[in-house]
């Protein structure tokens, strides 16, 4: 299994687990780029949100976000980021969704370094 995600879903490898259910995993990303940033992974592999089309999968992730935010009593505001495919600069081809808070995370986007 070379997928870094199944891996940690697996228990092959660490991680700092957050929340976890039957579809789901949370987890605390190892580069963080704010006081919180956890991930929220399928247990089952998928790519990307491009191979998404189980709505009750799509739920349980949105839903696992929401409660991690919730969790981390981000009152001030938070940033759900779905990196997908190579413009979306998805680095890990196992689709998770970024869950950021704790400081002001600033415009939506950053320009493209040319
Ligand atoms: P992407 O750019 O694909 O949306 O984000 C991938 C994220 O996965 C990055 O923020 C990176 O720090 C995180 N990541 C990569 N490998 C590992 C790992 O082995 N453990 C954890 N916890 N996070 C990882
Ligand atoms: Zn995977």
């Amino acid at each position: 299994m070379s997928c870094v995600f199944c891996r940690i879903v697996a228990g092959e490898l660490s991680c700092e687990r957050v929340l976890e259910d039957e579809h789901v995993l949370a987890f605390k990303d190892i580069r963080p780029q704010a006081p919180t940033h956890v991930l929220v992974v399928p247990k089952r592999h998928l790519a990307s949100l491009d191979e998404l089309v189980d709505a009750h999968l799509a739920g349980a992730l949105l839903h696992a976000a929401a409660r991690v935010a919730g969790a981390a009593k981000l009152e001030k505001g938070w940033r759900l980021i779905a990196n997908t495919g190579e413009h979306g600069g998805q680095e890990v081809a196992h689709l998770h969704l970024h869950v950021l808070g704790g400081r002001p995370l600033g415009r939506m986007l950053t320009p493209p370094k040319t």
